[in-house]
């Protein structure tokens, strides 16, 4: 064991754990939606993912993309933003769903939590710890994604940081890493590589829940159920899956979204 692992270990840093009598509990094993909130298409996405058993919808309205140049498509651009949330809380109480959605910056706190029932932590953001100091001071709960580059000492001190500030509700999101260069000449929408070791690793160091992403962790829809399968063989509490009603057709993360059917036989 190298000389600072084992000094986390020491001072037991590498041992986060939640207050499950004071932490929420969490409640959303299937989290389900399109990358992007596209339009009012996503009330009646809403509705279906619910008959396809999801407890709960995601749905970006502020979407940051990997390439960081604000690029428009039709009017959306890096999502619908404002217009995005007053849809998803239409969708909210139509479907009766509750809300995972991304807050990007501390600032928009206020302005998400009117419709967000859980704060999803992008990947870009991992390490913003002005947003996850300020995230801790609400109690709404968190779904921390893993950085691209994340190890699990940096992932278990993303966790803490959090967790000093008095929120105890939080899930860590894994949603793949940068690696697995020898699949993208075959399989060019594979961006990152699934990491399902890191399931049962995080679970000998902590109690917090773990979803798992196989839609961005695979960048590849027939990949998608049989990782989703893995990962809750591994140990996974829930999964947050990208769906779409006509996927190829997503505005944004087309070749990983799934159909409802698909949707319907992971679980
Ligand atoms: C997303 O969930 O659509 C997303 C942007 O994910 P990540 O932050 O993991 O790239
Ligand atoms: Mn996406």
């Amino acid at each position: 064991m190298n000389e600072y692992i084992k000094s986390l270990k020491d001072q037991d840093k590498l041992n986060i754990s939640i207050n499950k009598e004071k932490a929420f509990n969490w409640k959303y094993f299937k989290i389900a939606g399109p990358c992007s909130v596209e339009g009012d298409s996503i009330i009646e996405i809403a509705k279906e993912i619910k008959k396809c058993g999801a407890d709960a919808l995601r749905a970006g309205a502020y979407k940051p993309c990997t390439y960081p140049i604000l690029k428009e498509v039709n009017g959306w651009k890096e999502g619908l933003r404002k217009e995005g949330l007053e849809l998803l809380k239409e969708a909210k109480n139509q479907s009766g769903l509750p809300i995972v959605t991304e807050v990007m910056d501390a600032r928009m706190i206020d302005q998400v939590a009117e419709v967000a029932d859980v704060f999803q932590v992008g990947t870009r953001n991992f390490q913003n710890y002005t947003l996850l100091d300020e995230l801790g001071k609400t109690n709404i709960p968190i779904l921390l994604k893993r950085g691209t580059w994340g190890t699990i000492d940096e992932i278990l001190g993303s966790c803490e940081r959090i967790l000093v500030g008095g929120n105890e509700n939080i899930a860590i999101c894994l949603r793949g890493v940068i690696g697995m260069p020898n699949y993208r000449h075959v399989f060019p929408s594979i961006r990152w590589a699934p990491d399902l070791m890191m399931i049962p690793a995080l679970k000998e160091l902590t109690n917090i829940p773990i979803i798992y992403d196989p839609s961005h962790s695979t960048g590849y829809r027939n990949f998608v159920k049989p990782i989703s399968k893995a990962a809750l063989a591994a140990g996974a509490d829930g999964l947050i899956i990208e769906c779409h009603p006509n996927p190829t057709k997503s505005i944004s993360d087309a070749d990983q979204a799934i159909d409802y059917n698909t949707l319907k036989k992971i679980y």
